[in-house]
């Protein structure tokens, strides 16, 4: 947690970070092997006074150093000035039970632009 905290204030607001988006919407289903793939739907929004974080965290107990990291897809996006991204990312961590590949998101990211920065 207090690991968490610090990456967050390293990572700086959105709006430092970058100053040409004015919000971010990240819709994601997580699923988990099993019987019963879909954990949960999940949407967050980031305003610009909001930290430049996206590493989600994983849901799965036990997990260790997992997540799905869309920082570099965001960044890649806004570099791009692109508006809509999909994609699916599997988590790397470990855990007792499962090896690896124990949970995976699809993610939809919606990124809206400050009309007047160019
Ligand atoms: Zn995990």
């Amino acid at each position: 947690m207090e690991l968490n905290k610090q990456n967050r204030l390293a990572a700086g607001l959105l709006s430092e970070r970058f100053p040409q988006v004015s919000g971010i919407v990240i819709s994601m289903t997580y699923y988990q092997k099993g019987a019963n793939p879909v954990l949960m739907l999940r949407t967050v929004n980031v305003v610009p006074t909001d930290s430049a974080y996206f590493n989600m965290e994983c849901v799965i107990k036990g997990c260790v150093d997992g997540g799905f990291d869309l920082s570099k897809i965001i960044a890649n996006m806004v570099k791009a000035r692109k508006k809509i991204g999909k994609g699916k990312l599997t988590c790397c961590g470990k855990t007792d039970v499962h090896p690896s590949d124990h949970a995976s998101i699809d993610y939809e990211i919606d990124i809206r632009y400050n009309k007047k920065l160019r």
